[in-house]
Order: structure tokens, then sequence, then C-alpha cells
């Protein structure tokens, strides 16, 4: 059978008319208890040993529609959906890891997944080195005998750093170690890290899958034992599950997810070669362009370069003011909604690091990320042009 498109993929994965009365919208299920039929098939469904659902953390048909969407979508065998992206990142490393395991992960990254490894995973005896994740090179050389999990970002939070994920992947094989990828940037339209050789990919769905701004929720993807280790450990016991309701409004924000990702990919292009010449500008991050370090990585790995931008431009009160002065763009943290969204960096989200974390993970007084929108790129530009003054 011919592989189906992307585009075909998104508009009917996870689809079961059968089971609800041929509904085109998955209905949703709120119902945190399902009552057994008989004896012998309620035992069964409670033990694990038949399919079916018995109790609301547990999952619902609408959370199921969800995870066999995103599972087609990334090209997983399994996928669990949980409450937020950091749900899904505790979930995932949790499942993988226990008391004195040690982890490589980048050194400039989504700033909430440095600290959770380095607080809440130090407080349970689990190690991290924080490393130069632009170079493969630097995750072999990190590696312990405890090592058991490479933490990959890419496109990184925020200055969209690239990492060689088939690279990356190729070393923790031989080595037995396993490989996760942080897609929240790319998305599965762009990049599908699973087929790169990654053994979980992991979701903030709050961004790209939602992607109107209207709720959290997280996705883990990947091979079926790894995810089913992360729904029957974490997921059952910190609970931490999906909202019925949530999963729903994900799953329909992923039936438009290829059209978004076509305008965020070249809106964000276009501002990028736009900025790259202005002379209030520093420098501007942007793995599509030649001057990235690693835009030969990305070309390889990714099918659009997404809708995240890094801008620098200079001070923080620079930072400042040209966020005061945006009218069509939106002074806001968070990304992947249709709106564009700016934020200064190293004074908000990376307000958590300390100033020599921060000058590590490349993070500047004056770096703003831009969240590039589906509005007209022309009103985009003219709102970041006369807000640089
Ligand atoms: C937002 C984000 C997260 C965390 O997701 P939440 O849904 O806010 O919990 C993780 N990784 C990246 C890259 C993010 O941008």
């Amino acid at each position: 059978m011919q592989e189906e498109s992307f585009e075909t993929l998104a508009v009917h994965a996870g689809e079961d008319r059968e089971a609800h009365f041929g509904a085109l919208s998955v209905p949703i299920y709120p119902a945190s208890v399902f009552a057994f039929t008989d004896a012998d098939e309620g035992i069964a469904i409670h033990n694990d040993e038949k399919p079916g659902y018995y109790y609301g953390r547990l999952g619902n048909p609408t959370q199921t529609a969800l995870e066999k969407a995103m599972a087609g979508l990334e090209g997983g065998e399994a996928a669990l959906a949980l409450a937020s992206g950091m749900a899904a990142i505790s979930a995932a490393a949790f499942s993988l890891l226990k008391a004195g395991d040690h982890v490589v992960a980048p050194e400039s990254m989504y700033s909430t997944t440095t600290n959770f490894l380095r607080y809440i995973g130090g407080q349970f005896g689990i190690e991290t080195t924080f490393i130069d994740a632009e170079n493969a090179e630097a995750y072999a050389a990190a590696i312990q005998p405890n090592t058991r999990m490479f933490w990959i970002e890419s496109p990184s939070n925020p200055l969209v750093r690239i990492t060689d994920i088939a690279e990356v992947s190729a070393i923790a094989n031989v080595a037995g170690i396993a490989t996760v990828v942080d897609n929240t940037f790319a998305t599965p339209y762009n990049q599908r890290p699973l087929k790169l050789g990654a053994d979980l990919v992991i979701h903030s769905a709050t961004k790209y899958l939602g992607g109107h701004s209207d709720l959290t929720a997280g996705i883990i993807v990947g091979r079926s034992d790894l995810v089913e280790a992360a729904r029957s450990g974490p997921a059952k016991y910190y609970g931490g599950n999906i909202a019925p309701q949530v999963a729903w409004l994900v799953l329909r924000g992923t039936k438009t997810l290829a059209l978004r990702m076509e305008r965020h990919n070249s809106n964000a292009s276009a501002l990028a070669h736009m900025l790259l010449d202005h002379p209030k500008i520093e420098a501007v991050h942007y793995p599509g362009l030649a001057t990235h370090s690693n835009h030969e990585i990305a070309k390889r790995q990714m099918s659009g370069f997404g809708g995240m931008l890094g801008v620098d431009v200079g001070t923080a009160d620079a930072a400042k003011t040209l966020v005061n002065r945006l009218k069509v763009c939106t002074f806001a943290t968070s990304l992947g909604g249709v709106e564009t969204l700016v934020q200064p960096v190293a004074l908000m989200t990376h307000a958590t690091l300390t100033p020599e974390e921060r000058e590590k993970a490349g993070v500047s007084e004056g770096l703003l990320r831009i969240s590039v929108g589906i509005e007209h790129i022309d009103d985009i530009c003219r709102d970041i042009y006369d807000a640089l003054g």
C-alpha cells in the first residue's frame, strides 16, 4: 500500500467511525468510570489482560483517538497523551531512569527541562551532564558506564540550535542508551525523529499540535515497550493524565497541522531573511539561514525549518522597548499558536538560570524569541520593523 501523505494522515489519523456511530468528530468521553458487562471480562480489563476502559486516569476513547493519530503522524508504534509537555517529559524520564543513572542533555534548551533534570533528577539521584549539543561527538564524549538516556531538543528553545539526530541516535544505539527527542519546535510536519533512529519523541502539545493557545497537553510517541512502560509506570502513579476535553482539542488541532506549519515555515523564513540585514539586529538565529552553524544538518533532517526565530537586539533595554511598541504581534510567553508572539528570553523564561548558565546556554540580554504566527507576512514584518524604530 502506498504510504499516506502527511496532510491526509493528519485529517484522518485516529478515526474509528464504526465505534462512534459514524461521528466524523470523535466524541468526548467525560466518564471517569466505565462499567463492566460481566465478571470475567471486567476482571480481564481491570488486570490489563484485555483492552478496554475502566477508570479515567488510565484513559478513555477520546484519549486513545489522539494517541493513535500522534503515533501515525510521528511514525511511532504507540503514543501516550498527558496533561502537559512537562508531564510527558517527566513520565518519559522517570520510566527510563532510576537512582544512580546518568543523562546527557543539551546545555541550551527549554529551561524547565534543564531545571527538571538538574533539580528534580538530582533529588532522585540522577546525574546529568550538559553538553554542546550542536556537536554530536560531545554526546559520545560524555558517556559514562551508567549513562541511560540522551536528551535531544532540536531545534532547541530559544536559540533554535540543531542536533544531528541520526548521528546521536547511532552513538546511543551502539552504547545501549535510549534517545529521547523533544520535537515541540519542529512538529512531525517538519521532522520525524523516530525515522532518524530515536527511541521516543515528546511534545508540548500546548504549542503547535494544539496550535491555538487554548490548552496545555503533552505527548510521548515511540517504541511500544517504552511507551507502555511510561503508561503503566509514571503516568499511572504520578497521575498527570490528559482531560478528555483537552485530548479532543489537541486532536482537532492536529487536523490542520500541515496547513498551519506550511504558513509558519514560510512566514518565519521571510521574517528571518528580512531581519538579517537590519542595522539594529546583532544576530538572527534560524535553521533555514545559511549563516546558521548547523544549517546543513537542518537541511538533511528537516523538511521545513519551523516557525521559531531568535533575534538579538543588543541590550535588555532594546528588547523591552521593542515589546512595548508591538501592535500586531503580541508580547507573551509560549509559542506555536496562530498569533505571532514575542518574548525577551533572558528576562523571562531563562531568568531562572544563573547569569553564568545563561551565558553558557548562549542566551544574551538582548535575545528575543519570536514565534511567528500565520498572520499576513507583510503585517508581521511591518510591525517588527516599526517596533525596532
Ligand atoms: C513549552 C515547552 C515544553 C513544556 O511544555 P508544557 O506544555 O508547558 O508543559 C517543553 N519543551 C519545549 C521545547 C517547550 O517549548
